[in-house]
C-alpha cells in the first residue's frame, strides 16, 4: 500500500480504480496563409460554436450545481465574445498572414500571461479561464472535441489540474472522486467538486504515472489522504467509514431540499457553524440554509501573524460566494481565554475567561478591528453576508462598535473602494446582555445565542474545567429562562432570534426552543437534518398547549 497527502476540497470516502486524466491539449502550428478573411471567417464560426457549447455547459451545470456556480460559463461566453480578445486574434490573422489556429494559441497565450502578472487575485484566477476558452477554440477549429475520461465503470479521476469545463463535462456517474497535484481550494473547480459533493483533494504529491494508473485506491476525504493499492485492514475500515456516511446520505436524501416548516406553519432559519472554509463541503452537503456562525478567529489561529485585508477578504468572499445568496454570518474576532494568539501579546491573566477577549480586543485595538471590518465590508458585496459581535455585555459597547462601522464605511467610500450593506447583530452569550436584551434588541438587526459561554457564565463553571462536568447542567432551568427572555425581547423589538451555541444541536432541546418561539438554529453541519426531521415533526401550538 502507498499513501499520498493531498488538501480536502471535499469530504467523504471513495474506492475504486484510478483513471488519469488525459488533457486534450493542442499542439498549434503556425501555417502562412493567403485567404486571411477565410481565417476570420473560421475564427467567427468557432467562437459560435464554443458559445453554444459553452451554453449547453451552462444548462448542465445549473442542473448540477446551481446558477450560482454554474456561472463560470457564463463568464466564458462573456470572454468568447471580449472584443480586446477578437481585435487580438483578427490583427494577428492580418498582421503576420497566419492561420487562425496560431492567432487564438497566441492570444490566449499573451493574455492569461497578463493575467496571471497582475496583482489583484481574483485578476490572476482568470488567466486559467483565458486559457479555458482558448483550448475550447482550439478544439473547435482542429474539429476534436474535448478530450476526457475514456472508462465504462466509476474511477477515481487523478489529473494534474482540472479546469471547472473539464469538471463538469464529466460524466458525474463515473466520478468517483477528484484528486488533483495543483489547484487551489479556491478554484471554480474546488467549489464545483464541493458543489458536486464528490470527495476531493488537491495539491496531492501523487505520481502520474504507471505506478497508480488503474490500481484500486482509496480517497479519504476528510483526511486528505489517498491510499493506493490499500491493503486488507484499511480497506475494511474505510469500508466501514463509507457505510456510515451512506447511512446518513440516505438520511440526507429523504429530507435534501425541503423547507424546515412545523406542522403548523412556522419557518426556522437552520444554518450551520464553521471556523474554516474548508468547512463549506459539508455545509453544503447536509442542505444547510446558511451559516449561522463562521468563528473567524480560526483565520488568526492558524497564522504567526496578523491576517492582512486582503487575506480575510479573500476567505470572506469565497465562503460568501459559495453559500450563493444563503446568509452568511461572520462573527468577528472572538480571542482571548481558550482561544490564545501569541502575535497578540496578551498579558498572562489570573482569569482569561473573564478577562480581555473578544469585542474587549477589537474595541481596545481599533486598527486590528478595522482591518477586518474592512475585508467583511468588502466582502459583503459578493454575497449575503453578515457580521456579528460576541462578548457583548453593555450598550455602549454596540454604539463603539457602530462608530468604528460608520468610520470604516467612510474611509472605504473616500478611496472608491466598492462594498455591501450586511445585516450587523450580536451574541448574547453573558448574562447581562440577557437582562438587557430589550435594550440591545433596539440597537442591532438579530440576536444570535452563544450557549456555551451563556452557560459559563450563567453557572460559574469554566467550559474549559473537565473537573466540573458534574456540575455543569446543559439543560440547566436558569439558562433555559435566558434563552426564553431573549426571544421574548428579540420578537417585541422586531428582530429575530437565534442560537450558535452547542445546545442549538441538542435534540432533546429542539422542540422546546421551537415552543420558545426560537427563529434560528445554527448547528455543525451534521446536526442540520436530523433537526431538520424534529421541525417538521413538530406542531408548536399543540407543544404550547
Ligand atoms: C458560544 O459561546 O456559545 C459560542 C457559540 O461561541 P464560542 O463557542 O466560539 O465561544
Ligand atoms: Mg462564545
Amino acid at each position: 500500500m502507498k499513501t499520498y497527502y493531498g488538501k480536502s476540497v471535499f469530504n467523504g470516502v471513495a474506492i475504486g480504480k484510478i483513471s488519469i486524466y488525459q488533457k486534450g491539449e493542442q499542439q498549434v502550428k503556425r501555417v502562412k496563409v493567403e485567404d486571411t478573411e477565410h481565417e476570420k471567417k473560421r475564427y467567427s464560426a468557432a467562437v459560435e460554436q464554443a458559445t453554444e457549447e459553452l451554453q449547453a455547459l451552462y444548462e448542465k451545470a445549473v442542473k448540477e450545481v446551481g446558477e450560482a456556480n454554474a456561472a463560470i460559463f457564463e463568464i466564458h461566453q462573456m470572454m468568447l465574445q471580449d472584443d480586446d480578445y477578437k481585435e487580438s486574434v483578427e490583427n494577428i490573422i492580418d498582421s503576420q498572414q497566419v492561420n487562425a489556429e496560431y492567432a487564438v494559441a497566441a492570444t490566449g497565450d499573451n493574455f492569461s500571461q497578463m493575467f496571471a502578472a497582475m496583482d489583484d487575485e481574483y485578476m490572476r484566477g482568470r488567466a486559467a479561464d483565458v486559457k479555458d476558452i482558448s483550448e475550447r477554440l482550439l478544439n473547435v477549429l482542429g474539429g476534436k472535441s474535448k478530450a476526457g475520461m475514456d472508462t465504462e465503470e466509476p474511477v477515481i479521476i487523478l489529473a494534474d489540474d482540472l479546469a471547472p469545463s473539464e469538471t463538469v463535462q464529466m460524466n458525474k456517474d463515473m466520478v468517483l472522486s477528484f484528486v488533483t497535484v495543483h489547484g487551489s481550494v479556491n478554484s471554480h473547480t474546488a467549489i464545483l467538486a464541493r458543489t458536486m459533493s464528490i470527495p476531493a483533494l488537491i495539491g496531492t504529491d501523487i505520481p502520474l504515472d504507471d505506478t497508480v494508473d488503474g490500481k484500486l485506491a482509496i480517497v479519504d476525504g476528510s483526511k486528505g489522504i489517498i491510499y493506493v493499492e490499500p491493503d486488507e485492514t484499511t480497506l475494511s475500515e474505510m469500508q466501514e467509514k463509507q457505510k456510515g456516511e451512506q447511512e446518513q446520505k440516505e438520511l440526507l436524501q429523504t429530507l435534501k431540499g425541503k423547507a424546515n416548516i412545523t406542522l403548523d406553519g412556522k419557518e426556522i432559519k437552520l444554518y450551520a457553524n464553521i471556523g474554516n472554509s474548508k468547512d463549506l463541503a459539508t455545509v453544503i452537503q447536509n442542505d444547510a440554509g446558511g451559516i449561522g456562525l463562521f468563528r473567524s478567529e480560526f483565520l488568526y489561529l492558524e497564522k504567526d501573524d496578523y491576517p492582512t485585508e486582503e487575506e480575510q477578504f479573500a476567505v470572506y468572499k469565497t465562503v460568501a460566494e459559495t453559500m450563493a445568496g444563503k446568509q452568511v454570518i461572520i462573527r468577528t474576532l472572538d480571542i482571548g481565554a481558550d482561544k490564545q494568539c501569541d502575535y497578540f501579546q496578551i498579558e498572562r491573566e489570573d482569569n482569561p475567561a473573564m478577562g480581555y477577549r473578544a469585542i474587549r480586543i477589537c474595541l481596545d485595538r481599533p486598527e486590528v478591528f478595522k482591518t477586518q471590518l474592512r475585508a467583511l465590508f468588502r466582502a459583503s458585496a459578493y454575497g449575503n453576508l453578515a457580521i456579528m459581535y460576541p462578548m457583548i455585555t453593555s450598550v455602549w459597547e454596540v454604539k463603539k462598535i457602530k462608530e468604528i462601522v460608520e468610520e470604516v464605511k467612510k474611509e472605504l467610500t473616500e478611496q472608491n473602494i466598492a462594498f455591501g450593506s450586511p445585516s450587523q447583530g450580536i451574541m448574547i452569550e453573558t448574562p447581562a446582555a440577557v437582562m438587557i436584551s430589550r435594550e440591545l434588541a433596539k440597537e442591532v438587526e438579530f440576536f444570535s445565542i452563544g450557549t456555551n459561554d451563556l452557560t459559563q457564565y450563567t453557572l460559574a463553571i469554566d467550559r474549559q474545567n473537565t473537573k466540573l462536568d458534574d456540575f455543569y447542567d446543559a439543560h440547566h432551568p436558569a439558562v433555559l429562562s435566558m434563552i426564553r427572555m431573549v426571544i421574548e425581547n428579540a420578537h417585541k423589538e422586531g428582530i429575530w432570534a437565534g442560537i450558535c451555541g452547542e445546545l442549538g444541536a441538542d435534540l432533546d432541546l429542539t422542540q422546546e426552543f421551537l415552543a420558545m418561539g426560537i427563529d434560528e438554529l445554527s448547528v455543525s453541519p451534521g446536526r442540520i437534518l436530523p433537526i431538520r426531521k424534529i421541525i417538521l415533526e413538530t406542531n408548536v401550538e399543540e407543544l404550547k398547549k
